[in-house]
């Protein structure tokens, strides 16, 4: 479970987890809209689709086993 801040801009939003990355730990950058979202590391290039759930004051961001989608 990771927990990052959380910025909306109308229906897209995108928001960096500073250790985010499942492979590398480096910062992890997350777009989200309505219907998917992408998780992105700038460090090692991993780019999977992701699942997030929005709660009060933070966020969680899974990533389903399979990778690239
Ligand atoms: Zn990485």
């Amino acid at each position: 479970m990771l927990n990052g801040t959380f910025d909306h801009q109308g229906e897209i939003a995108d928001f960096t987890l500073p250790t985010g990355c499942p492979l590398c730990g480096g910062e992890l950058a997350v777009r989200m809209t309505p219907g998917t979202s992408y998780s992105y590391c700038g460090h090692c290039h991993w780019l999977s689709r992701s699942h997030v759930a929005v709660e009060r004051n933070s966020v969680r961001v899974g990533h389903p086993p399979g990778g690239l989608v």
